[in-house]
């Protein structure tokens, strides 16, 4: 049996990149004709397909999309909760080692 998943887009803040749209492997997801109050057409879930897996969450450059998956209970829980990067990752560089610790 397929898994079920859903989402939920925080209209007023996508910009309308449609890269969403372009990502997500069901085709679930449209840009809507209506603007919101920034100006721009957001994405909107427009089938009941949804997975869950999450691609449309990891390409949105705004870190609006927070995907919910089914579990075994029928409940949705959220697995994909990615808050706004720049203001929750912090980057610390120790300039005491080579590159400053960071791999490349
Ligand atoms: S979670 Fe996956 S299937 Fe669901 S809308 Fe996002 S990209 Fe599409
Ligand atoms: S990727 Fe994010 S900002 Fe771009 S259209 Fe989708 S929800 Fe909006």
């Amino acid at each position: 049996m397929a898994i079920r998943g859903t989402v939920k887009i925080d209209i007023e803040t996508c910009k309308g990149c449609e890269l969403c749209v372009e990502a997500c492997p069901q085709d679930s997801l449209e840009m809507s004709k209506e603007i919101n109050n920034k100006g721009y057409h957001y994405a909107v879930l427009v089938q009941d397909n949804c997975t869950g897996c999450v691609n449309c969450a990891l390409v949105c450059p705004d870190a609006v999309i927070t995907v919910y998956r089914e579990t075994k209970k029928k409940t949705k829980e959220p697995v994909a909760v990615i808050t706004n990067v720049k203001q929750d990752i912090r980057v610390t560089v120790d300039s005491s080692v080579p590159n400053g610790g960071i791999d490349v």
